[in-house]
């Protein structure tokens, strides 16, 4: 009798607690939902709302920086006891780094690192602490197919990336094998947005690719590119697709980086990342053919070299930001609100290699840095009035 009474008093028990989770709304849905639910726990509580008409709002936000391209002139100055530091060279721009979801750098020269022997122009090849002071700057991922990637054969390649796995560096555009090369680049952030990264180039200057090793550099192909942004659209939400290509210290795109870019475009890609031509090249939206917009840089400059001309001692850093809108059952992604941070290389006598945000210059830092500044900024966003630059 009592152990009857015992066993509905639990019955009821149980009902209340039934009753208790459904009402909250937070235990009904899938380990996926409940993530989201735990993020926003006041829209999950308070919407009254049907699921189906439920809106559900995640936000990322991504920058990218144009080409490391480390000359001898870079890696003597980043010399110590033994082995390199490059971190002072980025500690201007490392706050602006940190403070993404993601940043994106493209790694022209191959760190194969100082037991292969180091050197520089016209075949480089980088010391591995290059990406140790981009892992510290910030950076979270680095395209790796540009014309320098064979410079110095596979090996340098693959004692980059297996210096690349070792700082846990998400690395695409140049594989170890087949395999990897088939293993396409998903970075899934704690938002719950997840974004594909996609890299190519135009050539390895000459350089054969060897034998039956085509994962060693991914070349632009127009259907191999179309079937791996098809992929990529399957397998993330967002679609970021590196381009190595255009003319050298050409400051506006040429016919054949927009013919490709509008390819791109129609086939869905979100954002465009370009680079090789060492100068800074104009950003814009291109509409793709089915009404979709394309957040495009053409060149992101040089972010680090051991250049000289002026124009190819100014890089920058494109950011913009993600949204991703869950609403009855369809999701929908925006690509929005870009910025840029113009930046400078300076060094004097070849010493002291620093990279400084162009609106923090000095007059003695660089002779006339306001009007400088003001010309960059106008060059970027002749494109694009709404462009935005980064100024604290
Ligand atoms: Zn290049």
């Amino acid at each position: 009798m009592i152990r009857g009474i015992m066993k509905g008093s639990f019955i009821l028990l149980f009902l209340c607690f039934l009753l208790v989770a459904c009402s909250t709304g937070t235990s009904e849905n899938g380990s996926g939902d409940e993530k989201i639910a735990a993020s926003h726990p006041g829209k999950s509580i308070e919407n009254k709302q049907p699921k189906e008409t439920m809106e559900i709002k995640q936000e990322i936000s991504i920058a990218a920086i144009g080409d490391m391209l480390i000359h001898n002139s870079v890696y003597n100055d980043a010399k110590v006891d033994g082995g390199f530091d490059f971190k002072p060279m980025l500690e201007r721009v490392k706050p602006f780094l940190s403070d993404t979801t993601i940043s994106v750098a493209n790694q022209e020269t191959m760190i194969g690192g100082e037991a292969l022997g180091l050197s520089s122009y016209p075949t480089f090849n980088s010391p591995t602490e290059v990406g140790d002071a981009l892992k510290w700057a910030g950076v979270n991922v680095v395209s790796l197919a540009n014309n320098h990637t064979l410079d110095r054969g596979e090996e340098a390649i693959q004692r980059a990336i297996e210096h690349w796995e070792s700082i846990d560096m998400m690395y695409t555009g140049a594989y170890k094998d087949t395999q990897d090369q088939d293993n396409l680049r998903v970075y899934e952030t704690k938002e719950g947005v997840s974004v594909a990264f996609l890299s190519y180039t135009y050539g390895t200057n000459g350089i054969p690719v060897p034998e039956g090793k085509d994962y060693l550099v991914n070349l632009i192909d127009q259907e191999l590119i179309a079937t791996a942004i098809g992929e990529a659209k399957d397998k993330a939400d967002v679609v970021v697709l590196s381009l190595h290509f255009g003319n050298e210290y050409e400051r506006m795109p040429n016919q054949a980086q927009k013919d490709l870019v509008q390819f791109v475009a129609d086939q869905g890609v979100d954002v465009v990342l370009g680079h090789h031509p060492h100068v800074l090249q104009p950003i814009e939206w291109v509409t793709g053919e089915a009404g979709n917009k394309t957040l495009v840089a053409y060149s992101l400059g040089n972010f680090l070299s051991g250049q000289d001309e002026f124009y190819r001692q100014i890089g920058g850093m494109l950011k913009f930001s993600i949204t991703k809108t869950l609403s009855g059952g369809e999701t929908t992604i925006d690509v929005h609100t870009p910025e840029f941070l113009p930046t400078y290389v300076r060094y004097v006598n070849w010493r002291n290699f620093e990279v400084i945000p162009m609106y923090q210059l000095t007059n003695q830092e660089l002779p006339n840095a306001v009007q400088h500044y003001e010309e960059i900024k106008a060059h970027m966003s002749q494109w694009m009035p709404e462009l935005t630059f980064i100024e604290d």
